[in-house]
């Protein structure tokens, strides 16, 4: 797919851009806090409604205005999709095709984006929630079941936790609500897990060809996907359900006097292993920031092969944290088949590097 048109009102320091995008690679240039990070941030909030920098709305409102507009044309096999994004202190509304989507799940997914920014090079390295969060982005990207799923697991964990604590504060005894509770997250958890593990079945593939490509010698890439459940092949939802609501009855007591939840997918994480060893802690820096290189550029293939389409790629200032080979390396991987966006302050190293001529935006206080 293309991100053909974009314009933006009131946008981080964007008060009215309207530009139209190359379907090749498009190359943000320009010198330290103009709005380059923030027109790769626009693409993305009109893909998945929020950012990726902020929690908080109002940040991407411009200051002294209310209201921020965004819109943007998708080209893909089956024609032309209008977007438009409105936030205001009333919330948010999203419209395809200028009708306006009763859910944000149903909005997501028309135009797929995949961002790499310097900090997804810690993807390995980083906490578990990185790699929880990679998932859910990805994972909700691809399916809209996935996405409805863990926006209702989210809901009822909090509830559920606000719960625990009232009773581990003898602020309520009643433990059936407790249970009640329990049910429904351990029924929205299963759904979370099973596909998180089909998922990565899918992924690993990809990034396995990839790594071995990028890695230039003998290494095996596999994932290793840790969860508190036994997942058999192929991995049933009821099966996996079943197992969440035992662990929630039986540590009942324990999760009272924790006042949180213990288990579920909100504690999954995920390793990386070369030729078995986790790269975690055993990998070095290098082969750290060429597995993540590798899963990101795997995401790409896999992002096509489950919606039919290559998604958009947006690179944050993330070719200078690679070393010539790897830039290399992701440069030709992507081109003739991605479209691209890319920031930089500086053109030297990159134009050498690309095969198609990249379409310039110089970017000066958010124009
Ligand atoms: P760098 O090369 O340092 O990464 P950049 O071009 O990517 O710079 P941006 O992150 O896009 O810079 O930010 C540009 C400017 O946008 C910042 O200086 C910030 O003050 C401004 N800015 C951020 N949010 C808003 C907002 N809501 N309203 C107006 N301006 C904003
Ligand atoms: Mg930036």
């Amino acid at each position: 797919m293309i991100l053909s048109e974009l314009k933006l009102h009131n946008f981080r320091n964007y008060e009215d851009l309207s530009v139209d995008f190359s379907p090749g690679v498009n190359v943000l240039i320009g010198e330290n806090a103009q709005g380059k990070t923030n027109l790769l941030e626009a693409v993305y909030v009109l893909a998945l409604t929020r950012s990726h920098r902020t929690a908080n709305d109002r940040e991407l409102i411009k200051w002294q205005a209310h209201e921020a507009a965004l819109t943007g044309r998708v080209e893909k096999q089956g024609g032309s999709v209008p977007l438009e994004l409105i936030f205001s202190s009333k919330g948010k509304k999203a419209k395809v095709n200028h009708l306006e989507q009763a859910r944000l799940s149903q909005y997501v997914g028309q135009l797929n984006v995949i961002l790499f920014a310097p900090e997804d090079l810690y993807l390995v390295k980083g906490a578990p929630a990185l790699r929880r969060h990679f998932m859910d982005q990805e994972f909700g990207q691809m399916s809209n079941k996935y996405l409805y799923n863990s926006g209702q697991f989210r809901t009822i964990l909090k509830q559920r936790n606000q719960y625990l604590k009232q009773l581990q504060f003898k602020q309520q005894h009643d433990r059936v609500l407790l249970q009640v509770l329990s049910d429904q997250l351990a029924a929205y958890g299963a759904e979370i897990i099973v596909a998180r593990a089909a998922f990565l079945k899918k992924l690993e593939k990809w990034a396995q060809t990839i790594h071995e490509t990028v890695a230039q010698h003998k290494e095996e890439l596999t994932f290793h996907y840790v969860t508190q459940v036994k997942l058999d092949e192929p991995s049933s939802v009821e099966a996996v359900y079943q197992q969440l609501l035992d662990l929630y009855l039986n540590n009942e007591t324990k999760e009272i006097e924790q006042g949180s939840t213990q288990y579920g997918p909100q504690r999954d994480d995920l390793r990386f292993l070369i030729n078995q060893k986790n790269v975690q802690t055993y990998g070095s820096q290098g082969q750290q920031r060429t597995t993540a290189l590798s899963v990101k550029l795997a995401e790409i293939d896999l992002m096509r092969e489950q919606t039919g389409e290559y998604p958009i790629l947006l690179l944050d200032d993330v070719l200078s944290e690679l070393d010539d080979a790897r830039q290399t390396h992701l440069l030709t991987a992507i081109q003739n088949k991605v479209q691209t966006f890319l920031t930089t302050t500086s053109l030297s190293g990159i134009a050498q590097q690309l095969i198609q001529t990249p379409t310039i935006f110089n970017i000066s206080h958010g124009t």
